[in-house]
C-alpha cells in the first residue's frame, strides 16, 4: 500500500509530470496549429473580404471621384482665380489648397452617396447652393461671410431677386442638369456594399480635414463648399454671444455736452515707427502731420492679434483684470446712456471676441461684407467714408463713431490703390520668402500712406465741428525683425501699436486743459487699456466707474 501508494503517487506524479506536460503539449500544439490555421484562414478570409469589398465598390468609388471632380473643376476654381501667382511656389500652394478642398469635399460627397435616396435629396441642393455662390465669386469676387449671412436673412425677397441674371440662371441650370445625370447614374449603375464601413470612412475624412488638422481649417472654412457651414456657424455663434447678458456698468453715465463728435478709429497692424510723424525717414504721414495730430508712440499692447486685442481696448479690462473683457460691456454703453448716437462702421469681419461690443452701438454698418482672406482684390478703408458722411448727417449732435479699419492687414497690396503705390517694387507673391524684405516694407509703407489719406479724409469731415478723433491700432507688425514677418510669431514690434489724437479747433477751445495734458502725456508709456477712461474723458462723460486719473487727457 505504502509503495503502491508511493508508486501510485510516483506514477501519478510522473504521470502528472509527463502526462501533464504531454497532455498540455498536445492541446498547445493543436491550439497553435488550429490558431495558425485560424489565422491563415482568417487572414485569407480577410483578404478575400477585402477583395470582395474592393470589387463590390470599385464603381462606387469611381462615382464618388467623378462627382467630386465635377465640383472641383466647375465650382472650386471660383475661389482660386484671384490668387497672386508670381512663381512655382505660389502655384504649389494654390494646388495644395485646391487638393485639400477637393479631399474635404470628397468626404462630404462620399457620405451622401452611400444612400441613393439621400444623394438624390441632398446633392442637387448642395450643387445649386454652391453654383450660386461660385457664380458671385467668379463674377464679383464675393465670398460668403457671417455679415452676408446676416444680410441675406434680413433682406427682403425683392433685393435678392435683383441679383438674378441670365448668366447666373444659365450657369446654375448647367450645373443642376449634370447633377441630375449623376443622380440617375447613382440609381441605375451604382450599388455600394458595406455601407457602415463607408459611413465610418467618409465621416473620418470630413473630421480629419475640417477639424483635426489646423493648417487645413482656414483654406477649407473660407472656401466652397464648407464656407457655407463655417460662415453660418460663426453668424449663429455671434448671435448667441450678443444675447448673453453682461451687467450694465454705465447706468449713472451723464454728460454736460450738447454737441460733440467723438471718433475712434481702430487701426490694423500699424506700428508707430513707420509713421513719418514719429520720425520715420519716409514721408508716410504727410496729411496727418499737416492736420496737427498728437502722436503717442510709447503705447504697449498686451495682445498681438486683433481678436484678443480689441476686447481689451474697448472694455474696462486691464493687465490686473483681463477677464473683464469677457464679462462686462464696453465704454459704448456710457455714450448710449449719455444721449449719444453710437455707430460702428466696420471694414473687418466681427470676431466673436468683440461682436458683443459692436452690438452695443445703436447702428452697425459693414462696409465690405463679402471679403475674406482669400479675395486678394482691392479692399479699401475709403469704402467706409460714405457711411461716415451719412452718420454725420444724423440729427443728434452728439455722435460716437467707431471705424474698424483693415489698415495694414496682410495681403498689403489689397489695401492701397495705384495712386498710393509710392514705394516700389511691391510684393508679388503671397509666399513671404519669395518677396524681398524691401518689397515687403514697400508694400507695408504704401498701406501706411493710404491710412494717412483715409484718416485725413475723416478729419476733413470733422474740421468744422466740435470733434475729437482717437486713432489706436490693435497691435503692431513684424517687418523682418529676427527674420519674422506679419504677426506669425512673438516680437517686440507686435506690442507697439500706433496711437494718435486729433482735436478740432472748437474742441481745443472748449477743452484747452485736455489738449495741454495730452501734449504733456504724449511721450509717456501707457498700456493699450488707456482707451476706456480716456474716451469717456474726451466726451466729458461722468460716472462712478470713470477714473479720470487713467485718462491721457489728464495730468495730476
Ligand atoms: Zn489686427
Amino acid at each position: 500500500m505504502k509503495w503502491g501508494n508511493r508508486n501510485k503517487k510516483y506514477i501519478c506524479l510522473e504521470s502528472y509530470d509527463f502526462c501533464g506536460r504531454a497532455q498540455q503539449k498536445v492541446p498547445v500544439i493543436l491550439h497553435l496549429i488550429m490558431k495558425n490555421r485560424n489565422t491563415v484562414q482568417s487572414k485569407s478570409a480577410l483578404i478575400s473580404l477585402f477583395k470582395e469589398y474592393l470589387n463590390g465598390n470599385k464603381g462606387f468609388y469611381l462615382f464618388v471621384l467623378v462627382a467630386t471632380l465635377f465640383f472641383s473643376v466647375f465650382i472650386s476654381p471660383a475661389d482660386f482665380l484671384n490668387n497672386p501667382i508670381s512663381n512655382g511656389k505660389d502655384l504649389v500652394i494654390i494646388l495644395s489648397h485646391w487638393l485639400v478642398v477637393l479631399f474635404a469635399t470628397l468626404g462630404f460627397i462620399y457620405l451622401i452617396s452611400i444612400n441613393k435616396y439621400l444623394f438624390a435629396l441632398i446633392f442637387p441642393l448642395f450643387m445649386f447652393l454652391n453654383s450660386v455662390l461660385a457664380f458671385f465669386r467668379y463674377t464679383a469676387n464675393v465670398s460668403l461671410t457671417p455679415m452676408l449671412v446676416d444680410a441675406s436673412l434680413h433682406n427682403d425677397l425683392r433685393s435678392s431677386l435683383d441679383l438674378v441674371s441670365t448668366n447666373l440662371i444659365l450657369y446654375v441650370i448647367i450645373i443642376c442638369a449634370v447633377s441630375i445625370c449623376l443622380i440617375v447614374f447613382r440609381f441605375k449603375r451604382v450599388k455600394p456594399s458595406f455601407p457602415i464601413l463607408h459611413m465610418a470612412l467618409s465621416i473620418s475624412i470630413i473630421v480629419i480635414f475640417t477639424t483635426c488638422i489646423g493648417a487645413f481649417i482656414r483654406p477649407i472654412s473660407e472656401r466652397l463648399p464648407y464656407i457655407t457651414y463655417f460662415a453660418t456657424k460663426k453668424y449663429f455663434d455671434g448671435k448667441e454671444i450678443i444675447h448673453k447678458n453682461r451687467p450694465s456698468i454705465s447706468d449713472d453715465a451723464k454728460t454736460t455736452e450738447d454737441s460733440l463728435v467723438v471718433v475712434l478709429v481702430i487701426g490694423e497692424a500699424l506700428r508707430p515707427d513707420h509713421l513719418s510723424l514719429n520720425g520715420y525717414q519716409r514721408e508716410t504721414t504727410p496729411l496727418l502731420s499737416k492736420a496737427g495730430v498728437i502722436s503717442m508712440p510709447n503705447i504697449y499692447s498686451e495682445y498681438t492679434y486683433t481678436d484678443a486685442s480689441i476686447p481689451y481696448i474697448l472694455s474696462r479690462a486691464d493687465s490686473a483684470h483681463p477677464g473683464l473683457a469677457f464679462s462686462e460691456p464696453s465704454f459704448i454703453g456710457f455714450f448710449n446712456n449719455s444721449g449719444y448716437q453710437t455707430t460702428w462702421i466696420a471694414n473687418q469681419e466681427p470676431a466673436n471676441s468683440f461682436i458683443f461690443f459692436i452690438n452695443e452701438c445703436k447702428d452697425v454698418v459693414y462696409a465690405n461684407m463679402s471679403k475674406n482672406n482669400y479675395n486678394f482684390d482691392l479692399w479699401l478703408d475709403e469704402t467706409m467714408l460714405p457711411y461716415v458722411d451719412e452718420s454725420l448727417k444724423n440729427q443728434n449732435p452728439k455722435q460716437l463713431l467707431i471705424l474698424h479699419t483693415i489698415g495694414s492687414h496682410w495681403w498689403y497690396n489689397s489695401h492701397f490703390t495705384e495712386e498710393f503705390t509710392r514705394y516700389k517694387p511691391i510684393i508679388r507673391s503671397r509666399v513671404i520668402s519669395s518677396n524681398t524684405p524691401q518689397e515687403m516694407i514697400n508694400s507695408y509703407d504704401n498701406t501706411v500712406l493710404y491710412t494717412d489719406y483715409f484718416v485725413a479724409e475723416v478729419i476733413t469731415r470733422l474740421r468744422d465741428k466740435n470733434a475729437i478723433l482717437i486713432f489706436q491700432s490693435d497691435h503692431g507688425e513684424l517687418l523682418g525683425e529676427g527674420g519674422k514677418w506679419l504677426h506669425a510669431a512673438e516680437g517686440l514690434q507686435l506690442h507697439q501699436p500706433a496711437v494718435f489724437v486729433w482735436m478740432s479747433e472748437k474742441y481745443k477751445l472748449k477743452n484747452h486743459e485736455k489738449f495741454e495734458f495730452l501734449k504733456q502725456n504724449a511721450s509717456k508709456r501707457y498700456r493699450s487699456d488707456f482707451l476706456f477712461h480716456s474716451i469717456l474723458d474726451a466726451a466729458n462723460i461722468q460716472s462712478k466707474n470713470f477714473v479720470k486719473a487713467r485718462s491721457i487727457f489728464y495730468n495730476k
